[in-house]
């Protein structure tokens, strides 16, 4: 049997007295994606944190294909293949978007820089609706088309495991169905992703399977269908 993608094991987060993440485990298949959900505050993006290695684990492991990521920096984490965008964007100033791009592909995946990274880098920004911005720099983007690139980005490093953190947050309804369909296409060509999200009907439409958080603690696992109907999520989601 191959180990799975990703598979957290009682992993904890404190911030002083605060655990933002409490034991929590679970696992993502390869071609999987997997729904991390549950109200604000319930450490989702802490968690997303752990497994990028922006933050180390009070306790716990967290295993890439049963390689053990804790401890490792980013960068490295990045170079295992975990590839992320972020709730607050963060483009790469000084470089255009063309080159934020390539920046991906040196450092997720210790491409070479030259003519074949770039031209997959404009394949990847025609992919994520940025065709013909290659030249602009990034932070003149808006907001929007700062996250399509920072896809591209994490497309570049071609990752074992895409961790994406309310990527179709602040889409209006036209660019949420095509955010969906991207999402979809990636999913329809195998990538393994994590999904941060509020979207609901994204999540239904998305997700294989959805862990659901709430003050920390794993309260439920299992098909969006089901999870979504649970009591414990229900009153989780309505803050009782
Ligand atoms: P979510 O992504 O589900 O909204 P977070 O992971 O952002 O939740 O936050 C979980 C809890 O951890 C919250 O109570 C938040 O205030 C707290 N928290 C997150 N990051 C830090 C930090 N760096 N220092 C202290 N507390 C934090």
């Amino acid at each position: 049997m191959t180990a799975p993608v990703l598979q957290a094991e009682g992993v904890v987060k404190r911030f002083g007295g605060l655990t933002a993440v409490n034991a929590v485990s679970f696992t993502v298949a390869e071609h999987e994606v997997l729904g991390l959900i549950g109200p604000n505050g319930s450490g989702k993006t802490t968690m997303i944190n752990l497994i990028s290695g922006a933050l180390t684990p009070s306790a716990g492991t967290i295993r890439l294909r049963g390689r053990p990521l804790s401890g490792l920096r980013p960068d490295r984490v990045a170079q295992a293949g975990v590839g992320r965008t972020f709730q607050l964007v963060r483009v790469l100033p000084g470089l255009s978007v063309l080159e934020n791009v390539m920046a991906g592909g040196v450092f997720g995946h210790r491409r070479a820089w030259g003519p074949a990274l770039e031209a997959e880098a404009r394949t990847l920004l025609q992919r994520v609706g940025l065709g013909g911005r290659e030249g602009e720099a990034p932070e003149q983007l808006t907001y929007i088309d700062q996250k399509r690139l920072e896809l591209a980005r994490a497309l570049a490093g071609d990752p074992a495991l895409l961790l994406l953190d309310e990527w179709l947050a602040g889409l209006n309804p036209t660019e949420l169905q095509t955010g969906i369909a991207l999402i979809a296409g990636l999913r329809d060509e195998g990538r393994t992703i994590i999904l941060v999200e509020h979207v609901m009907h994204a999540i239904r439409s998305l997700c294989d399977r959805c862990v659901v958080m709430n003050s920390g603690s794993r309260i439920a696992e299992g098909p969006p269908a089901q999870v979504l109907s649970e009591p414990e999520v229900v009153r989780a989601y309505l803050g009782e």
